[in-house]
């Protein structure tokens, strides 16, 4: 039996009536969603898609410093003499490396196993311009770290992997890279989804993303297409822009993702890079979180959003009213943007 009747996709619509500078009586609609697993509340905030975005005419020109390989640690050669070695008791040879990709650990470290894993010697490569080969390899070699380390720790258990594409995004350098996190202590995503993902097995004796992608799936006004086993959708209540979740369903250990389910993650991360680009957005974050405990419930996702732009002038795109009042506002309707994502996955 489904018990996907336990999560509730509940909205609000509300109306902001004013009198615009012409004369003209307005009303401006604006949705309340509530998260139907976190329970935090998010905008949109319709009225702000006509307010005028600098630096989205167009998708913005490369940075300047795109051409300046010399300059990067990232690249070859320079790579293996100017990033740090991971400790001899861990690994021998100082890095982990599987085809084009190498990782190592991050000089300014989040954590006691933060690491940077690169996909490949590209220095700059445009949104939606990624192999999915490149892709692949990293997150297997971020797969290989991160085994490794629960092998030497295996108190660390909370695991991520994230991605800031452009500093726009958080990113520090301009060469692709993905951020690799092991810890003993939870963070507050890992805490709270796990227990989340707990409850809701006891509750119910089902999984708590595969009844809410089960969900989605009989709506279907969200649901975007599929890679492989992991199916995608957009957000039901956005906690970012054009915010899409990948969902792996009944997978909840790194080690029973399989090497082709990487590769088809690969995929669907280059179809969103392809969807944002399509609408001039070349900055976004993504993340996965792992609980390797070994008794978790939580169920493999992987969230991307875009940013504010990597480009002159451009505003932030969290506001105070994200800051302040921590309610996200976004500008468009999920719905229209699953519609606007599906053809990059056809
Ligand atoms: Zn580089």
């Amino acid at each position: 039996m489904s018990s996907d009747h336990f999560l509730s996709f509940e909205k609000e619509i509300i109306t902001a009536k004013f009198i615009a500078p012409s004369g003209e009586d307005i009303e401006r609609r604006i949705e309340v969603r509530i998260n139907p697993v976190s329970g935090r509340s998010s905008r949109i905030a319709f009225g702000r898609g006509a307010e005028k975005e600098p630096g989205t005419e167009s998708l913005p020109l490369p940075p300047l410093n795109a051409d300046d390989t010399a300059g990067c640690p990232f690249c070859k050669p320079q790579v293996m003499s100017e990033t740090p070695r991971i400790l001899a008791d861990i690994i021998s040879g100082g890095r982990f490396c599987y085809n084009n990709s190498i990782l190592f650990p991050n000089l300014f470290p989040y954590g006691r196993y933060s690491a940077v894993s690169l996909f490949d010697n590209q220095h700059f490569v445009e949104i939606g311009a990624s192999s999915v080969s490149s892709y692949t390899d990293c997150f297997i070699n971020c797969r290989n770290y991160l085994c490794h380390i629960l092998e030497s720790d295996p108190e660390a258990v909370y695991m991520a992997i994230t991605q800031n594409h452009l500093p726009s995004a958080g990113g520090s350098l301009l060469h692709p890279h993905l951020q690799i996190n092991a810890e003993r202590i939870a963070p507050n995503h890992h805490r709270f989804f796990r227990k989340r993902a707990e409850e809701y097995f006891h509750q119910t004796g089902s999984y708590l993303f595969s009844d809410y992608l089960l969900h989605e799936k009989q709506d279907g006004s969200r649901y975007v297409g599929k890679n492989g086993s992991w199916e995608w959708i957009m957000a039901f209540a956005p906690e970012g822009f054009f915010e899409i979740w990948g969902i792996l369903p009944k997978i909840t250990s790194l080690n029973q993702i399989m090497d082709e389910d990487w590769n088809h993650l690969a995929q669907g991360v280059i179809n969103t890079q392809k969807f944002y680009r399509s609408l001039c957005r070349n900055g976004y974050n993504l993340g996965m979180l792992f609980v390797e405990d070994g008794n978790s419930y939580l169920e493999m996702r992987v969230v991307i959003l875009a940013r504010s732009n990597y480009a002159p002038w451009v505003r932030n795109d969290h506001t105070g009213f994200e800051i302040m009042l921590g309610d996200m506002a976004t500008f468009t309707s999920p719905e229209d943007n699953a519609k606007n994502a599906r053809v990059f996955w056809t």
